[in-house]
């Protein structure tokens, strides 16, 4: 039986309460301020997906919510929608020091949380905001300026999607005639949002029942799956089970000393519509 919508948001909390103690990436783990998972509506039918938090982003723990958030925000009030309507996340969830390019481990050590987002909310269309997006998503260095405004249907992890790559509304921001072409982009989305729901690939037998993120989470999805693999896949995964369970505990140790914060409910946290 596919999981509920409640399922799947009460999953999507647990995930979220597991990233926000990550610390695979020990140097984005020392520098953030929090971790900026995403936020929106658990069940939305547009995702958009951007490079990394900025300062605000890091301050607030919320995405898109400096200059270029306001921009996403304008452009989504001319097709007729709102943040609360859509889900915004990031490739990373921790804001690179002085806003640098996210390095290709840490792309690989948080695209595990993108794909549960994804596997969890279910959209029907994927914006992929700018080339981090598009190239982790397509699985290909094609850049922006060749892709942008052409959708695909693509799989992400175990969900297809109409994928549609546009531009960084921070890097419009920087040239101003990129806004109009970014503008036409989005003026194509509920077009793209009415097209039927591209056929879905088979569930595996591991992913039938949503995972309790909560006891498992990420990793354990990838265990699962390396279960059909290879003796060195099997040790690959058994290294970052273990790293996993000591971020886990080091994460509890933090959630002990609470503040007013963490008393917010997750979804409260994540502006979780
Ligand atoms: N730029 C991004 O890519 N993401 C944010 O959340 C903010 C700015």
């Amino acid at each position: 039986m596919p999981p509920t919508k409640e399922e799947r948001r009460e999953a999507l909390k647990a995930v979220y309460h597991q990233a926000k103690g990550c610390t695979s990436c020990p140097q984005l783990a020392a520098t953030r301020t929090t971790v900026v998972f995403g936020n929106g509506n658990a069940d939305a039918d547009l995702m958009f997906v951007g490079e990394a938090p900025g300062a605000n982003e890091d301050r607030q723990g919320l995405p898109f919510v400096g200059q270029a958030g306001k921009l996403l925000d304008t452009l989504l009030g001319e097709i007729g929608l709102s943040r609360p309507d859509v889900f915004v996340a990031n490739v990373l969830k921790c804001r690179p020091p002085g806003n640098r390019d996210p390095h290709p481990a840490e792309i690989e050590a948080c695209q595990e949380y993108l794909l549960r987002q994804v596997e969890l909310i279910e959209p029907r269309v994927i914006c992929t905001l700018g080339n981090f997006a598009t190239k982790l998503l397509r699985g290909d260095p094609t850049g922006i300026t060749r892709l942008h405004g052409r959708e695909e249907v693509r799989a992400i992890g175990r969900r297809a999607v109409r994928l549609y790559p546009i531009f960084h509304p921070a890097a419009a921001l920087y040239t101003p005639a990129n806004v109009e072409v970014l503008r036409a982009d989005f003026a194509r989305l509920p077009e793209l949002l009415a097209l039927d729901l591209p056929p879905q690939p088979e569930p595996a037998l591991e992913a039938a029942a949503v995972p309790d993120a909560g006891e498992d989470g990420p990793v354990a999805v990838r265990e699962a799956e390396a279960e059909a693999g290879s003796p060195a896949e099997d040790e690959r995964y058994a290294v970052e089970a273990e790293r996993n369970a000591e971020a886990e505990a080091e994460a509890d140790e933090r959630d002990a000393e609470v503040d007013e914060r963490e008393l917010e409910p997750a979804a409260v946290q994540l502006g979780l519509f």
